[in-house]
């Protein structure tokens, strides 16, 4: 494994690593403020993807192979040997299978990675995003796995109603519905008493659309308490065809709705300094929506 390019920003280092096999792969380590303070390295499961969504730029890079749980562990091994502290002595400490590729198409290596990642550091807390495939088996080893492990769960909604969501995938992988996504997140609170994270796209047919969705998603997702809602503002990648960001203002007023529902929210900041690229890791704060809103932190 070899670093081929690093990046440092203010909050993130993002390396470029050239695998044994000669495939490139990118990930990412993030803080706040400290790492001994708070700390998410956030991975690839995949090298390429074959879901092929609008949520973010990985869709351009077509599916080459899976990585092996040995792989992902490498890639924090990498990052935090870097860093000069330990994860056990920071307060929080995380890794995100958050990166290129669908976690639960690569179920298998992705659970034995978190076994692995807890052998090194015990209190490693662990969470996992989906475009929410139509896998039956994967789910239900996502759900053991949350009564074993510190596991937050994250899906991307990709839309308002299914038949957004559905659109919204350029492969001919199927995805589950919003309601079973709800069910989901009913089930993994009654496991682990945390709420699930919805990932939700805001693409350019939504423009000015304030009103309708958040009807629909208050139906669907209940009790809303259960369901933590971070909205993803387009994207920096031209994924969604002649996209340009929503106003702050509609943006807000969108929020401010979401809240009226009951659901907890946050937003990703589309073009901030916290969006780390491809690894779409971005951390939760705006300053026009921190005046009037309690946005909440992602990863607890
Ligand atoms: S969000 Fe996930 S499923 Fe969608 S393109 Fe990116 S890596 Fe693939």
């Amino acid at each position: 494994m070899q670093i081929i390019k690093l990046i440092h920003g203010n909050e993130y280092e993002r390396y470029v690593v050239r695998l044994g096999d000669g495939n490139v792969v990118e990930f990412s380590d993030n803080t706040r403020s400290l790492r001994d303070k708070h700390w998410v390295v956030c991975i690839p499961t995949q090298i390429g993807c074959g879901v092929r969504c609008y949520m973010c730029g990985s869709n351009q890079i077509d599916f080459k192979r899976s990585l092996l749980s040995r792989e992902m562990l490498n890639l924090v091994e990498l990052a935090v040997g870097r860093q000069g502290i330990s994860p056990d002595n920071s307060e929080f400490f995380a890794v995100s299978f958050l990166g290129i590729g669908e976690p639960t198409l690569n179920i298998n290596e992705v659970l034995s990675a978190m076994a692995l990642l807890e052998k090194n550091w015990p209190a490693v807390r662990m969470i996992i995003s989906s475009a929410g495939v139509n896998c039956r088996q994967s789910i239900s080893l996502l759900l053991q796995a949350a009564s074993r492990h510190n596991l937050g769960l994250q899906f991307s909604l990709l839309g308002f109603t299914d038949k957004e969501r559905m659109a919204s995938v350029k492969s001919n992988i199927k995805l589950i519905t919003l309601s079973r996504i709800a069910e989901i997140g009913r089930e993994f609170h009654s496991i682990t008493g945390r709420k699930l994270y919805l990932d939700l796209l805001v693409k350019p047919e939504h423009r000015g659309k304030i009103g309708l969705g958040e009807e629909e998603l208050g139906k669907i997702f209940t009790p809303a308490e259960y369901f933590h809602i971070s909205v993803n503002i387009g994207s920096k990648f031209g994924n969604a065809p002649g996209f340009s960001p929503p106003s702050s203002d509609l943006v807000r007023k969108w929020f401010i709705a979401l809240k009226q529902k009951g659901f907890e929210v946050a937003y990703h900041a589309p073009l901030g300094t916290n969006d780390v690229g491809n690894n779409g890791c971005g951390i939760v704060t705006c300053p026009q929506l921190a005046a009037d809103l309690t946005t909440t932190q992602k990863f607890r």
